[in-house]
Formats: structure tokens, C-alpha cells, sequence
């Protein structure tokens, strides 16, 4: 790049056009116009770059001066405005009533022979745009993954946008995870700080029914995709079609919303309410666990768990099932359903016995019915909780172009966290595939340094704490 600096023999000191003295004193308002196009770049050009810069050896918050007028007269102004802001809390006012010539203009090396650099005029310019132009960052998902990118963008200055269909801040954690693993007052109590902070959520705001990624992409500097895993993996048995047998997120969602005092149709009904019904779970992992321990406290007759690997070899927790037995829920390892039995409901449950044959391709050992080993269960209701895929992104999302995996998962670039379209990042399920909470904070934190980054064209710092950032 040309040397842009040292311009003080082309550019005259110019400061903002004043208003004429006879308009002004027909008000109150500011009496100096804001600078119109390039003015501030030309302005900022003319300083020299001193090596001991005694403008800034004389404000009293030792503002670098001569950085943020580097990158003022490259029109780099978001980074000026990032600078300047660094070390002074309020540059628009100090640019505004200073007296800057007894500080950091008096003192500029130019002062004598060519005119101050303007420096309280530049200050003041940068920050108005940035006023003017806050990055905004879109996210769609408000639930840990998109909460925890939130949190950290906002606290880099940025204007934040949360896109959720659900009516409630949280995601899984308050449409899937009971009350009696995590209260939901917990949640909202982080809802309310980020909205405090000034993060704006848009509630049943469903990206690709209410807008498509490429509006959010036109109206963002950048965007995260943090919609989660939801498609139920389903099994096809004789009988799947019966009265009374549902996916585990139905079922969980409907007692959430109970517990949230919302009138739900189904409970009412008692289609989606445990009580004094045999319930059957199909499934060993965290979300069959949380559907057997929510129908004991709804008061099923008898709340069985049938999982085809035995317990060392189940993907949930093993306090979890602990808790489980304490309250009663029977868990019958090594069987797997065969079909569901009844007339226009399920009635009954035959299932198999399984044995753990020979390891498979990811060394786990693979359950192999055993002949001649078919039981029953009575049932009720039947609670399929065999695990989730992801949604068909791009086609929800009207974005063919969007890369995903085999699976289904959002492919993002393993270092820039970004996506096949630029400025468009994913993180927590939809990436990893159903995972755990944590593993979605720590991505929407990377996701949130790399869009940082990415937004402001440099590269992004491995160890950039969060206190740094506040
Ligand atoms: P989610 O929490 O799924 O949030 C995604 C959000 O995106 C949702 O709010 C959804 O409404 C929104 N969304 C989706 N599509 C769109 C769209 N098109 N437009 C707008 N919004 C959209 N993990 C643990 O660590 N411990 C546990 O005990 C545990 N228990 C679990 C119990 C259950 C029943 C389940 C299902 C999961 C459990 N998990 C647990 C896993 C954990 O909840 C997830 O790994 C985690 O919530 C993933 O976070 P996320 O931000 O990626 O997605
Ligand atoms: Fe420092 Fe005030 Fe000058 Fe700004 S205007 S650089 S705050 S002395
Ligand atoms: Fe630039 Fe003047 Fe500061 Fe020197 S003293 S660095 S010329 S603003």
C-alpha cells in the first residue's frame, strides 16, 4: 500500500464546517457539521507517526492517537473505532469538549509550522459511524450453543440477533431437559442478563419460513447457525402405526410446556400424560432417561426401559440411570422391541432378548437377538428415544449451496469455523450431531472468536478470554 501518512504538506488542517454564526445562534445544536465523505481519512493522513508521540504523552487516557489515525486515514474505521475505544470509554464526547488544543493537538510535533493534526475531530468521526454502522450478527438458535456465541459477540460490541422457532429461550434446555435435572429459572435468569446486555431475541422466528438465510446473510455482517439436531430416529416394527406410541421429543416437550403451566391439548387429553399407564422407553441414551424419570412423576403404573447393550455399553449417564432405579423406573438391558401389539392402540410391547456378539467398525461390541428369548411388556404408551439427525438444512433454510456432511451435519472448516459460504459460521448438534451442553458452548465460543475475526478481516486469537472482552 502507497504511504498514506505524513500528508501534512498536501492536506491544509481542516476541521468540520462550521455552521454559519447566525444560524447557530439561533439554536442550541452542535455548531460544527459532521465531515462528509473522505474528509477524515485525508485529516488523519496528515499525521507524521512520531516515534514518541507527544499527542499522546499529553491525553490524559494515553489514547493511541497515531494507530487509530493509521488506520482512520486507511478507512479502516471499525478497527479505528476498536482502538480508540480500547482505552477511552467515551471518545465521541472527549472528541467533541476536550480542550484539545491544551492536550493532544497542543502538543502534536505538525503544531507549529502546519496545523494540529485534528485529532478530537477524527475521534469524534470515527465513533459516530461506528454508531451509525453497528455490526450486527446473526443467530440463528437461541439454544446453549447460539446463547453462548451471543454472549461473547456482545461483549465484543456487537448488535446481536437471536432467531428461535420455539416460543422460549433455551433450546433443549428448556424444551427437552426436565425441571428436575435443570429448573428452568435457571435458564431464564441467563435469558434476562443477555437481554439486559441488549441481545435481541426474535421468538417463533423460524429461519426459512419467516426468512431464508440468504435475507439474514443481506442484513448481517455475519451469521451462526445453531439450530440443533431434532429429527427423531424412528424404528419400522409390526404395529409402529397404533394409538400411543411417540417420539421422546413430543413427549418431552408436551411436560416441559406442562411444567412451564401452559395447557397442552395432548396431556390434557391424556395422550401425552403417563398417569396410571404402562409406559415402554425404547432407547439407553440422556433423552430416554429424562422420559422414563418425567412418567414416574407423572404417576405411570409402570415405567420400563428397554435398551438392546447392556449397561456398561449404554450412550447416557450412568448417575442417570442410577437415579432412575431410586425411583422406580425398570431398566431391562440387552432387549430390543419386535413389535408393537393392540388394536387401534398399543397395548402391548414384544421385545427380544439380545446378546453382545463380536465388536463392529467403532470396536462396540454389536447386540445379536437371541432365538427363542421373545417377551412381552404391557404398554400404553410407547416413547421412541433412539436418537436424533439433523434437519435438512439447506432445503429448510432455502439455501441449497450450504455444504453438509453424509450425515446431514453443517460442514464448517475445522480452524475458521465458517461454513462453504462466506460469513457464515455453525456450531454445537448441528455440527457435532447430538452431543452434550458443554460441547455447545465451547463451539459457540470458538464460532464467536472466528466470526470476530472474520468481521473485522483479521485473524482470530486462540486465547481471547472472555474477560478481555467485556
Ligand atoms: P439446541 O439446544 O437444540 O438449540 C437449537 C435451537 O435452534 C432450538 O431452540 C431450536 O428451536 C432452534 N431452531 C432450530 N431450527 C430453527 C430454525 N429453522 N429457525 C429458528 N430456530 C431454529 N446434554 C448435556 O450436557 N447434559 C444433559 O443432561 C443432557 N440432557 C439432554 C436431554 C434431552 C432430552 C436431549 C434431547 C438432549 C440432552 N442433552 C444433554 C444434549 C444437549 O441438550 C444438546 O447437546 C445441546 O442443547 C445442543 O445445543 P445447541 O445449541 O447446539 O442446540
Ligand atoms: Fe485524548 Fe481528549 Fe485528545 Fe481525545 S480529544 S485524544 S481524549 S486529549
Ligand atoms: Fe501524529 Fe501529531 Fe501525534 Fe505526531 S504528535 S503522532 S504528528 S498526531
Amino acid at each position: 500500500m502507497p504511504e498514506r501518512m505524513l500528508k501534512f504538506l498536501d492536506h491544509e488542517q481542516e476541521m468540520p464546517v462550521l455552521r454559519p454564526v447566525g444560524e447557530r445562534l439561533g439554536d442550541f445544536d452542535e455548531i460544527y457539521r459532521r465531515w462528509a465523505g473522505d474528509k477524515a481519512a485525508a485529516q488523519a493522513a496528515r499525521c507524521s507517526q512520531c516515534g514518541i508521540p507527544f499527542c499522546q504523552i499529553h491525553c490524559p487516557l494515553q489514547n493511541n492517537i497515531p494507530d487509530w489515525l493509521k488506520l482512520a486515514a486507511e478507512e479502516r474505521l471499525e478497527e479505528a473505532y476498536d482502538l480508540a475505544s480500547t482505552t477511552n470509554t467515551f471518545p465521541e464526547i472527549c472528541g467533541r469538549i476536550c480542550p484539545q488544543d491544551r492536550l493532544c493537538e497542543g502538543n502534536c510535533v505538525i503544531e507549529k509550522d502546519f496545523g494540529a493534526v485534528t485529532i478530537g475531530a477524527v475521534e469524534r468521526h470515527i465513533t459516530e459511524l461506528a454508531f451509525e454502522r453497528p455490526q450486527s450478527i446473526a443467530i440463528v438458535g437461541a439454544g446453549p450453543g447460539g446463547l453462548a456465541a451471543a454472549d461473547l459477540l456482545r461483549r465484543l460490541g456487537y448488535q446481536i440477533h437471536i432467531y428461535d422457532r420455539y416460543d422460549r429461550v433455551g433450546g433443549l434446555l428448556v424444551s427437552g431437559i426436565p425441571n428436575f435435572k435443570l429448573e428452568k429459572e435457571i435458564v431464564a435468569r441467563r435469558e434476562q442478563l443477555l437481554r439486559q446486555a441488549g441481545v435481541h431475541f426474535h421468538l417463533e422466528f423460524e429461519v426459512g419460513r419467516d426468512c431464508s438465510l440468504a435475507d439474514l446473510r443481506a442484513g448481517h455482517a455475519a451469521v451462526l447457525i445453531a439450530t440443533g439436531v431434532y429429527r427423531g430416529r424412528d424404528i419400522a416394527l409390526p404395529g409402529a402405526g397404533l394409538g400411543g406410541i411417540r417420539m421422546a421429543m413430543d413427549y418431552l416437550v408436551a411436560a416441559n410446556r406442562v411444567g412451564f403451566a401452559e395447557t397442552v391439548a395432548e396431556f390434557d387429553s391424556g395422550e401425552l400424560d403417563a398417569r396410571d399407564k404402562h409406559v415402554v422407553v425404547v432407547g439407553g441414551g440422556d433423552t430416554a432417561m429424562d422420559c422414563v424419570r418425567t412418567a414416574v412423576r407423572q404417576g405411570a403404573r409402570s415405567v420400563s426401559c428397554l435398551y438392546r447393550r447392556d449397561r456398561d455399553n449404554m450412550p447416557g449417564s450412568f448417575r442417570e440411570v442410577a437415579h432412575g432405579e431410586a425411583e422406580g423406573v425398570a431398566f431391562v438391558w440387552l432387549s430390543a422391541p419386535e413389535a408393537f401389539l393392540g388394536e387401534a392402540r398399543v397395548a402391548q410391547v414384544r421385545a427380544r432378548k439380545m446378546r453382545l456378539g463380536m465388536p463392529d467398525q467403532s470396536g462396540r461390541q454389536s447386540p445379536e437377538p437371541i432365538e427363542d428369548a421373545a417377551f412381552t411388556l404391557p404398554c400404553d404408551l410407547a416413547v421412541k428415544a433412539l436418537g436424533f439427525d439433523p434437519e435438512d438444512v439447506p432445503a429448510l433454510f432455502a439455501a441449497p449451496e450450504l455444504a453438509v456432511t453424509r450425515w446431514g451435519t453443517i460442514r464448517i472448516d475445522y480452524d475458521s469455523k465458517m461454513t462453504n459460504l462466506p460469513g457464515v459460521f455453525a456450531a454445537g448438534d448441528i455440527v457435532r450431531g447430538a452431543s452434550l451442553v458443554v460441547w455447545a458452548i465451547r463451539d459457540g465460543l470458538d464460532a464467536a472468536r472466528q466470526m470476530h475475526a472474520y468481521v473485522q478481516g483479521g485473524t482470530a486469537s486462540e486465547d481471547m478470554p472472555l474477560a478481555e472482552a467485556s
